[in-house]
């Protein structure tokens, strides 16, 4: 059994936008307030406050707070859960040392965006979801949700909302295919295979980036605390999320069809590679679209069975896939002509090419188990 999250646009009424919004504030107070009854109890009594103490004190209080009693039971109990997961993680990297240990903090209201439904008190049926004390709300699934649905996260992010479902699915392989493909990432392209099939990034996708530059300039531009500016940095915030989820939706279109037609995956480690010449925002975007693939890849790979071989990189688009010459170009140069076997082939296709062939030589002398 493996867990997989699923997000989705949702459309809340105004009425509900103004529930949910009461609900994570409700939440946000309750987390402050656990957090300091940990916090006391220990100073002052040497005690641990664990799960049940917790859950104890959520009874006492709804009983009396009307603002607790609009929020179903099992949402602010998740309050807790969450507040015992950040103290697990904090004596973790105590005791690992080697992050910052960062002790459990106070929320503010621009920390706090999110309220859970562990177990129950929502249901998703086709284009509606239905959630206990809020109500029925539309949702935008894009891609259908696979596996029983465990938990159900409701999310506000730049004035948007989201509904997170964890899921529970069993890792089915696929069947063999017998076929290997190496991937080169670039600019125009997202990926670019061996086979010579390219995943460009959508028009959109670059109307979208264009945009987002456009209105970093706008917010760099206007005065610092004036109202022009708050409005600019809200749109520039929408913004980014409309090229994250763009870029997400192709990510999960490449990651899914590599993974359907290939045993083995090939890729550069670009931790090593830096190939955009460009230092300002499109670097960002553009590092973060690649890692993405590449996590997916490895993520959908290990579920269905089937293998990353990550390449260190090694002038792939300099080197004829061929013969092994030499064929120095430069970035501009789009196709790859080799002087030596002739071999004349888009230049990314002949990286692509590259990369594959360093893999098998990688994977050649393990040994097999049957
Ligand atoms: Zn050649």
């Amino acid at each position: 059994m493996m867990l997989k999250t699923y997000k989705y646009r949702i459309y809340p009424t105004s009425a509900q936008r103004q529930t949910i919004d009461a609900t994570i504030e409700t939440c946000r107070r309750l987390y402050n307030r656990e957090l300091e009854y940990k916090i006391s109890q220990y100073r002052d009594h040497g005690s641990t406050v664990g799960r049940k103490e917790l859950q104890q004190m959520v009874k006492a209080e709804r009983a009396i707070n009307p603002y607790m009693q609009a929020v179903y039971c099992q949402v602010l109990h998740a309050v807790g859960k969450t507040l015992l997961i950040s103290y697990d993680n904090f004596f973790r990297r105590v005791k690992t040392g080697t992050e910052k240990p960062g002790f459990p903090r106070f929320k503010g209201k621009k920390d706090y965006h999110s309220f859970t439904y562990p177990q129950l008190g929502f249901a998703l049926n086709e284009n509606r979801l239905q959630i206990s004390m809020i109500g029925e709300i539309k949702v935008r699934l894009h891609r259908p949700a696979a596996g029983a649905i465990k938990t159900c996260t409701i999310t506000r992010r730049n004035g948007r909302y989201y509904a997170c479902f964890v899921c529970e699915t069993t890792g089915a392989p696929l069947p063999a295919t017998g076929r290997t493909v190496g991937i080169d990432v670039g600019i125009t392209d997202l990926a670019v295979t061996s086979d010579g099939e390219f995943f460009p990034r959508l028009a959109a996708y670059r109307k979208a980036e264009k945009r987002l530059k456009y209105l970093q300039r706008q917010v760099s531009r206007r005065k610092k605390g004036s109202g022009r500016r708050r409005k600019a940095v809200a749109l520039l915030a929408r913004q980014h999320e409309k090229v994250a989820n763009q870029r997400r939706d192709l990510a999960h279109k490449v990651s899914t069809k590599l993974v359907q037609e290939y045993d083995l995956i090939a890729h550069e480690d670009l931790k090593v590679k830096s190939m955009v010449k460009n230092k300002h925002l499109a670097k960002s975007i553009q590092d973060a679209g690649w890692n993405l693939l590449f996590n997916l890849l490895a993520g959908k790979a290990s579920d269905a069975g089937r293998r990353v071989v990550v390449v260190p990189p090694a002038h792939t688009s300099q080197i004829c896939s061929r013969c092994g010459a030499l064929v120095p170009k430069k970035l501009s140069q789009r196709q790859h002509d080799c002087p030596h076997c002739g071999l004349s082939l888009q230049r990314d296709v002949n990286a692509a090419r590259n990369i594959l062939v360093i893999a098998m030589t990688m994977t050649q002398g393990e040994k097999k188990v049957s």
